[in-house]
């Protein structure tokens, strides 16, 4: 198994308060991994520090290797660079821009870097999210809440990353377009991409993924393969147990 992300006593502050005590975690190529956790548990903390895009306020110690390059201190744009992608929870599209503009924006260090391929990897996008393609001329800004996710989704793609990134993709959609992004990323991962998957949606979660970590109060307290953590008692008690089928 070919290991590509290694995280390891990753801690991170705002001002004094510690949001993320000494934190590990691994990611191997081609895999799903989720991080799971209730509100305000340092999730969002924790994938902004791997990428590189913790606030100002946010001050970080540890060590992030990404094929065994250590990121640390690295800016935003060189962890894209080397493969990393993010899709923060805020999605951050560019309202005022087309559909296929923003894509156009995912893939703008690889046009800047003189490399052709990217209208390969529109049609690779669009060929994941057909929606997309029939909407490539609309404004982002005025897109559902479920084909904004897949645009997100579709503009970090663009930069043809072997790690990405997902801020809770399900924040906010209906439970219909919650299960269709969770396809798309079960689809994704045929692709061979990497993914460090964090969400409140336990259940979804865990059914994607490979491997899993329960991250509570700033904390891991509980990892393992995906498929043993949905049977872990703790796991079913807190995150599971009121809505099993
Ligand atoms: P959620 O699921 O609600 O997004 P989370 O698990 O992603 O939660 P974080 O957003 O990482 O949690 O927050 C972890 C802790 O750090 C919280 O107590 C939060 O209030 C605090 N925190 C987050 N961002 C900042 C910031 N910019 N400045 C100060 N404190 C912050």
């Amino acid at each position: 198994m070919m290991n590509l992300l290694t995280v390891s006593d990753l801690e991170v502050f705002y001002g004094k308060v510690q949001a993320l005590q000494p934190t590990a975690i691994n990611v191997d190529m081609g895999k799903i991994v989720t991080v799971i956790g209730p509100n305000g548990a340092g999730k969002s903390t924790m994938l902004n520090a791997i990428a590189g895009a913790l606030p100002a306020t946010g001050s970080q110690t540890g060590n992030v290797l990404f094929s065994g390059q250590n990121l640390v201190g690295v800016a935003i744009e060189k962890r894209v660079a080397v493969g990393m992608s993010l899709v923060p929870e805020k999605r951050e599209l560019f309202a005022s821009m087309k559909v296929e503009d923003n894509l156009l924006l995912g893939s703008y260090r690889r046009y800047q870097a003189g490399e052709k391929e990217y209208a390969d990897q529109m049609r690779v996008v669009y060929d994941l999210f057909p929606r997309l393609k029939e909407r490539r001329q609309q404004q982002a800004g005025t897109l559902s809440g479920g084909e904004r996710q897949m645009l997100a989704l579709g503009r970090a793609l663009m930069a043809k990353p072997r790690l990405l990134m997902l801020d809770e993709p399900s924040l906010g959609l209906a439970p219909l377009i919650v299960k269709e992004i969770f396809q798309i990323i079960q689809r994704l991962k045929q692709t061979g991409v990497a993914i460090l998957l964090v969400e409140q949606n336990a259940r979804a979660a865990l059914q994607v993924a490979d491997y899993g970590y329960v991250l509570e109060t700033g904390a891991v307290v509980l990892e393992g393969a995906a498929s043993d953590l949905a049977e872990d008692q703790r796991v079913v008690d807190t995150y599971l147990g009121l809505t099993k089928k």
